[in-house]
């Protein structure tokens, strides 16, 4: 069977364009630029990349991109500071603050002090105890992501049986908690899960996301499954020339899609999406914190 490949880029496209629109109505009905601030801590050359491209992507949508560049040892007392500042700004409505911050930041302290209605990341705590009592929050970019590719290529989710491998804070547990309020059937696998691969053969959706390259094979997978590949690794390719690298996902993209009915590639399938989701988030923020309908398609 060769699977339907879930092509993210696109879909990704088509959220942007939407944002855009909605971004479009607001200025002209209401006068209001949605505005993202980003806040970048020190010099990650990975972190500069994806803040660069944040910032491109929301200025494309017709957003304002404000962005604030910070020393490595920059105080707690100053980053909290800055952020009672963007949280009392009435022209941001999203903050972002880029992680993984120095060591002696206190990322707890520091997300949890963002207005949970401007914390488009999803992160704070208020916003993580809405999702999991399925309240009205601002949800976790990356598994929202996931979940809009879901929906869009299943219709109802009802029922169905998922399986997340890993269960962090910022992908695993949100992305499970979105997979129960579709009313999927959820079950969390990590590393201390026995038999894993028997527990993802039972799943109708399977969704990596273990930072472990290419380890869920199409052993893993029931026939017609879907796979959405949450994994961005870096791995040498000796293939393409010495010292040569590619991306891949946390599943073996051949195998898996040998005999899934689905599947994300990587790249191009959830990363795209996670951008996407975040000026999705802030247009949702945006339209919530001056008492405006919320655009429909582009929130759990
Ligand atoms: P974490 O490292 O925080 O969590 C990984 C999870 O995988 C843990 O729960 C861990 O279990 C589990 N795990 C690790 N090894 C195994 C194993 N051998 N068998 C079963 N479970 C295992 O990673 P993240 O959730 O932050 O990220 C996951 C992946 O998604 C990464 O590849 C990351 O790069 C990517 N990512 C991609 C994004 C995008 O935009 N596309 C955004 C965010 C992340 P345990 O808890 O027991 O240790």
């Amino acid at each position: 069977m060769d699977a339907t490949i879930i092509d993210g880029k696109a879909f990704a496209a088509t959220v942007r364009a939407k944002v855009a629109e909605h971004v479009t109505a607001l200025k002209s009905a209401h006068g209001i630029t949605p505005g993202l601030a980003v806040v970048l801590v020190g010099e990650d050359p990975a972190s500069q990349v994806y803040v660069r491209s944040k910032g491109k992507m929301t200025v494309e949508v017709g957003m304002n991109s404000i962005e604030h560049k910070l020393d490595v040892d920059t105080s707690e007392a100053d980053l909290l500071a800055l952020i009672a500042d963007l949280n009392a700004d009435p022209s941001i409505h999203g903050i972002l603050v880029q992680l993984p911050l120095p060591k002696h930041l206190n990322e707890d302290l520091v997300i949890n002090s963002i207005d949970p209605a401007k914390d488009v990341d999803g992160f704070h705590i208020s916003n993580v105890g809405l999702l999991g009592t399925g309240q009205k929050s601002m949800v976790p970019c990356t598994p929202l992501g996931c979940l809009m590719m879901l929906r869009d290529h299943h219709g109802s989710l009802s029922g169905l049986n998922a399986v997340v491998v890993g269960r962090s804070n910022i992908v695993g547990k949100p992305m499970a908690q979105l997979l129960l309020g579709d009313s999927c059937t959820v079950t969390i696998a990590h590393s201390r899960t026995k038999d894993i691969q028997e527990v993802t053969r039972g799943a109708d959706i399977v969704v990596a996301a273990v930072g472990r390259p290419e380890m869920v094979t199409g052993e893993w997978i029931k026939p017609g499954a879907t796979v959405i590949d949450v994994g961005i690794n870096r791995i040498d390719a000796p293939e393409k020339g010495e010292g040569k690298t590619r991306l891949v996902g946390d599943s073996h993209f051949e195998s898996c899609s040998a005999v899934a009915g689905a599947i994300t590639p990587v790249p191009g399938g959830v990363g795209p999406m996670t951008i996407a989701c975040l000026l999705a988030n802030t247009v949702t923020a945006c339209c919530r914190a001056n008492g405006l309908p919320e655009p429909e398609g582009l929130t759990a």
